[in-house]
Order: structure tokens, then sequence, then C-alpha cells
């Protein structure tokens, strides 16, 4: 997997990459501009640098550009966030599209109902990450109301404590596309009331905010597919080129 690095703007010293202040848009939609901003801040995070803080070239403030965060198709460092929320500097169509795609998706839980059963990676990990129109829906499990899906089981009592945090991490931090008015449910397991609001996505999937919790406390393992899009995002290689020439050709 390729990640495309966004966000590194030219200081003094060099040219090489854009110039923000020559994309500020005073006039920009605010939902929108709300919207690239959040995308940016609530992200998850592959690694936190030990990187001092940086003047923003525009007004000079000191940010935090230690963390990388990703949504399996861009990379970006945690300063870039106040370029959009505090100069309305706008980011490449392409990538404001990209946003869009994600949010605006259909989320289709067919490909959950035999995940378990049929292990094996599925076309749409194949298909351009860059624009998925359709998210794979995971989580849900059988009850009443939804014959059909999985049980949750102790998939993988034995597994290596640090993949287990690892994937709960991924769980909890992706981009929260959707806040539901499903406030709270009752873990299937353990009977504990588990918050479950927010639908969170990496592109290719969305789920719930207590899958994370049948992950933690009970060891459920997820399905093949899904750990291998996490590893391939925090294996991905950065693509350095695109950003560069983004601007320049785009317009
Ligand atoms: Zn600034
Ligand atoms: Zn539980």
């Amino acid at each position: 997997m390729i990640l495309r690095l966004i966000g590194l703007w030219s200081d003094s010293s060099g040219t090489e990459w854009p110039q923000p202040a020559d994309h500020v848009d005073p006039g920009w939609d605010t939902s929108e501009r709300k919207l690239v901003g959040d995308y940016l801040t609530y992200a998850y995070m592959t690694g936190v640098g030990a990187i001092p803080p940086v003047p923003c070239t525009i007004c000079g403030t000191l940010l935090n550009r230690g963390a990388s965060l990703t949504d399996g198709a861009y990379a970006w460092n945690s300063d870039l966030a106040h370029y959009i929320t505090e100069h309305s500097v706008r980011l490449p169509q392409e990538f404001t599209n990209h946003i869009h795609a994600t949010v605006d998706a259909v989320r289709d839980p067919t490909w959950w109902k035999t995940a378990y059963t049929v292990a094996r990676r599925d076309d749409m990990l194949r298909s351009d990450p860059t624009h998925p129109r359709v998210l794979h829906e995971i989580g849900q499990w059988a009850d009443s109301e939804h014959p059909g899906f999985p049980s949750p089981r102790c998939q993988n009592p034995g597994w290596d404590e640090l993949d287990k945090e690892c994937l709960t991490e991924y769980l909890q931090t992706c981009f929260v596309t959707e806040v539901t008015s499903d406030g709270t449910g009752t873990c299937q397991l353990c009977g504990q009331l588990v918050e479950r609001s927010h639908i969170r996505t990496d592109g290719v999937f969305a789920w719930r905010s207590d899958l994370p919790h049948y992950v933690a406390e009970h060891d459920i393992n997820l399905p093949q597919p899904i750990i291998d899009r996490m590893n391939e995002t925090i294996d991905a290689q950065i693509d350095w080129d695109w950003w560069k020439t983004v601007y320049a050709t785009n317009q």
C-alpha cells in the first residue's frame, strides 16, 4: 500500500513544496471546512515522533507536528489541521472529494455476514482505495433483530497482547463518519452497557463504537482482511511526489 503524503509546506529555506498562503480561501463553505478540519484531526495515528514544534508559515504559532496520521489513503502530520481551521487553506479538490466519498458512502453489512466463514481476501480490497463508494459495515452480532449475523465468540483467546492493543486502538481512533442516536447497547457477552453511537471508518470498513469493547475485553478477533487492512496501513510506503505538483497540475 502507498499513502499519498500531503500538507508539507515551503518555508523560507526552499520552494519545493506548495505555499499555504497561495491557497487561502476566505469564502470557503464553513461546513465543508469543518469537515476537512475534523477529518485531519480525528484520524488514525501511525506514529509519534520526537519532532520539535514548528511555526505556522502563515501566523507563526508553534504547531505540534510530531504525530503521523492517516486514513489509509493519505498521510499527514498533526500540524496540518491548523491551516484549514485557522487560515481556511484549501487542500486539493481530489482530497476533498475523497473525504466526501468516504462520508457519503453507503454502508453494506453483506460482507460481514460471512466474513468469519469465508476467510478470503475480498475483491473490495483490490478496488481503488482513494474512491470508496461502499464501506463494509462490520461488528453487528446476531440477535433477534439481526438473524444471520455472526455471534461473538472467543475467536482468539491466546493472541498476542500487542496485536490486540493495536487493533483496539485502530478501532477506537479512525475517523468518526457519523454520530447516531443509538446511545448505549448491552454487550452480548458481559452485559455491560457500552457506548455505541459513533460510526468510525478506515475508508474500507465501518463499525460502531462498541466494537473495540469486544476486542479488548473479550478477545474477539476480527476476520483477517480487517487485520490486513490495518497492517497495510501501518506498514505503508509514502508517496512524496503527488503533493509537490498537485496544486500546479489541477489549476
Ligand atoms: Zn497559523
Ligand atoms: Zn462485554
